[in-house]
């Protein structure tokens, strides 16, 4: 395939976590703002670990509620400079998990029609009130038994009133010019969908908690935590400590690792890279829908007169900005080949991104089973721009109003029990990669929906 590779240049190496401390065994719980003003130079209500879309969606969500003061914590010089800067943006209300699809079309709702606070923020940002460009998508399969999880996911969102329809391979080569309708069973089109961007959406966010008195500390790593009487009183950063009712764990592919640091549990999330492309121009990709085929795994979706594309690759890493593999294109192009025998996808430009999520492919959101205080709102795996709203309003309902019937599939708890050997096997960094971090073990890719983009 022809065109040239552009590399992401590695991040700068964050602080060292030092672990938490346990300063008293006794019942005990947040000091009163008398004891916190001897001993502390600083409080906060609630301290977020993370200024990705999920932490600082969970901003916004705490204090549109005016719950108490903020304080969100980011290792970066910037915000959404992770995971969050690295997707492909699109918002996709099918997904196959029920529970999950339900917060993908409140999410994607969210931000089609984005509550006043929101839009007024989008306007200041965008000079518009809409972030997201409606393309729609086509959700393909090459398969009967990919039709039929088609089929379950279409009927689930007509269940909650989402119109889609379904289309022929015919139909879809009309919509996607130059797709090779052999190679295609059917599909579902969803208007809906469309391609937002994450960029404003974490502006946005940040902007509206910090009118509301939330403090965004950038540069700052949460190191350790505090742990008194079983719940988490501070967190300790490279900038000093921060005493706190309540901690939110928005680390993203770092989450597993903060959780621990943080005296939390040590949960099963994982975080999977993936490639995406942008081509060279071409004449006809600004007419084009989003098209995936959940089977194959590869998407394409309009930018700017280009194309982004993906072959959806999954392999094992740890956390960091992970670097490119050139090799990523001899996958990318085996699959646009069957799909597009035609149409040549000259590549411009590259990058990879960290996708995290545990096994069962589900968010885990909600209280840490072992330390009272400290919540999680992470394991968006590929899902978190189109949901970040919703499952920030989740972790925000968890935390001041108690747990609700909504969080079960997503509470942290059931990754407890389920050790996978995929945990414990041995992995062996690969000498191809030059990042020390680097984990080689390849992956099966999720069931159709579920892993996300
Ligand atoms: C290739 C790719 C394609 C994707 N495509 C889509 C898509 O089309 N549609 C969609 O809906 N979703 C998509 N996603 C998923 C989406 O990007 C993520 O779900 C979302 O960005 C996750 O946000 P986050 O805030 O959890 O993580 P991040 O954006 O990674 O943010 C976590 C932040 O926590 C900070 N942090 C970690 N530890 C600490 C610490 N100790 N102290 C301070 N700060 C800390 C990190 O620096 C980081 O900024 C895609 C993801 C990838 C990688």
């Amino acid at each position: 395939m022809p065109g040239t590779i552009e590399l992401d240049s590695p991040a700068r190496p964050a602080a060292p976590a030092t672990g938490f401390t346990v300063v008293s065994s006794a019942a005990g719980g947040p000091k009163t703002a008398e004891e916190r003003g001897t001993d502390r130079m600083d409080y906060a209500d609630f301290v977020i670990v993370g200024g990705g879309l999920s932490g600082t969606a969970v901003a916004w969500q705490l204090t549109r509620r005016a719950a108490g003061r903020v304080i969100l914590l980011e290792q970066e010089l910037s915000l959404g400079t992770h995971a969050t800067a690295q997707n492909a943006a699109m918002i996709r209300h099918l997904v196959e998990h029920p529970a999950m699809a339900r917060l993908a079309r409140e999410g994607a709702t969210t931000l089609l029609d984005p509550p006043a606070d929101l839009a007024g923020a989008f306007e200041a940002i965008l000079g518009t009130r809409h972030s997201v460009r409606r393309c729609g998508s086509i959700l393909a399969a090459a398969s009967d038994a990919g039709c039929r999880s088609l089929r379950a996911m279409q009927a689930d969102a007509r269940e909650a009133g989402l119109p889609t329809e379904w289309l022929s391979p015919a139909a879809i080569a009309r919509r996607v010019p130059g797709l090779e309708p052999q190679e295609i069973a059917g599909g579902v089109w969803c208007d809906r969908d469309g391609i937002a961007d994450p960029d404003a959406m974490v502006q946005a966010f940040a902007r509206l908690a910090g009118a509301a008195g939330a403090e965004i500390r950038r540069d700052t790593t949460a190191l350790g935590a505090e742990i008194n009487g079983g719940r988490i009183t501070a967190v300790k950063t490279n900038r000093g400590d921060i005493a706190c009712g309540v901690v939110i764990d928005a680390g993203g592919a770092w989450a597993r690792r903060l959780s621990r640091d943080l005296g939390g549990s040590d949960l099963p999330l994982r975080p999977f890279r993936r490639h995406i492309a942008v081509t060279a121009p071409l004449p006809a990709a600004s007419g084009w829908p989003i098209i995936w085929d959940l089977e194959r795994g590869f998407y394409a979706r309009p930018e700017s007169g280009r194309l982004l594309i993906s072959a959806c690759d999954e392999t094992r890493w740890t956390p960091c900005r992970p670097p490119s593999d050139p090799e990523f294109l001899f996958d990318l192009g085996r699959k646009s080949a069957i799909l597009f025998p035609h149409v040549e996808f000259a590549i411009a430009q590259s990058w990879a991104g960290l996708r995290t999520f545990p096994a069962d492919g589900r968010f885990v959101l909600g209280p840490d089973p072992a330390i009272a205080g400290l919540y999680w709102a992470a394991g968006l795996g590929g899902h978190g721009v189109t949901t970040c709203t919703a499952t920030a309003r989740l972790v925000a309902d968890s935390i001041l109003d108690g747990p609700s019937a909504e969080l079960l599939p997503f509470l942290p708890a059931r990754l407890l029990a389920v050790p996978t050997a995929a945990d414990s096997a041995p992995t062996t960094p690969s000498p191809r990669h030059a990042a020390p971090s680097a984990l080689p073990a390849s992956t099966p890719r999720g069931a159709p929906g579920v892993t996300g983009e």
